[in-house]
């Protein structure tokens, strides 16, 4: 770590990525309907800066990923994943 460098002679070169998951309920005490991550990413080189998440609306949508107003923040529906056939050599 050391010494914050400045962001314009940062190299960026390792991240600090912190995700905090959401179960999401239609009532305080209901069951959980869905999941949500929201993750961040800062530089750790140490300049500290954070990373935009770049080609998603900026909101909350239930169904598709979106960001932060900043765009700092990348938020994205998740659930459990299913069992899948996974073909080889494909
Ligand atoms: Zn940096």
């Amino acid at each position: 770590m050391g010494k914050p460098r400045a962001a314009v002679t940062c190299p960026h070169e390792s991240f600090f990525v912190h995700g905090s998951v959401f179960k999401l309920t239609d009532t305080p005490v209901g069951p959980v309907q869905t999941y949500r991550v929201d993750v961040t990413v800062t530089c750790d080189d140490g300049c500290g800066q954070p990373f935009e998440f770049v080609g998603l609306p900026i909101g909350l949508l239930a169904d598709q990923p979106t960001t932060s107003p900043a765009r700092t923040e990348l938020r994205a529906p998740i659930r459990p994943a299913r069992p899948r056939r996974v073909r080889r050599g494909g």
